[in-house]
Order: structure tokens, then C-alpha cells, then sequence
């Protein structure tokens, strides 16, 4: 069962309030702004900072080193 657009504006993200996308493989729904995976089970969307998964950004998008400097 899909995730639908009515539910989406009533939703939001629980850690930045922002707006949450529908992950275009489905069964998830994307905050960009925390990149933050939110699971989605039986069309109900698990907004909890427990059920999060970290989004990986591609490779190629990845515009900081982790750890190029300790001061
Ligand atoms: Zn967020």
C-alpha cells in the first residue's frame, strides 16, 4: 500500500519537521535535508528516530574527505 500524497502533507520528518519524500523503490519514505531513510511498513511510516536508516550518498557525491585534517 502506497504512501499517499495526502498522508505525505500531513507528515513530516521527525527531526527537521521538514517535508519527507517517497522513496522512488518504494516501502521508505527520504528526508533529503537529514538524509534520513524512513522505513515504511504496512503503509504506515515508521517516523522514529529508532527505525532511521543513513541515506549513503553516491561516491561520486560525496564533496567532503572524513578525516584529510586533525588539527
Ligand atoms: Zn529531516
Amino acid at each position: 500500500m502506497p504512501v499517499t500524497e495526502d498522508l505525505l502533507n500531513i507528515i513530516a520528518c521527525p527531526a527537521c519537521k521538514g517535508r519527507l519524500e517517497p522513496d522512488p523503490g518504494g516501502g521508505a519514505l527520504i528526508c533529503a535535508a537529514c538524509s534520513l531513510r524512513f522505513p515504511v511498513r504496512d503503509g504506515i511510516p515508521l517516523l522514529v528516530a529508532d527505525q532511521a536508516q543513513p541515506l549513503e550518498p553516491p561516491p561520486e557525491c560525496v564533496p567532503v574527505e572524513k578525516g584529510a585534517k586533525t588539527p
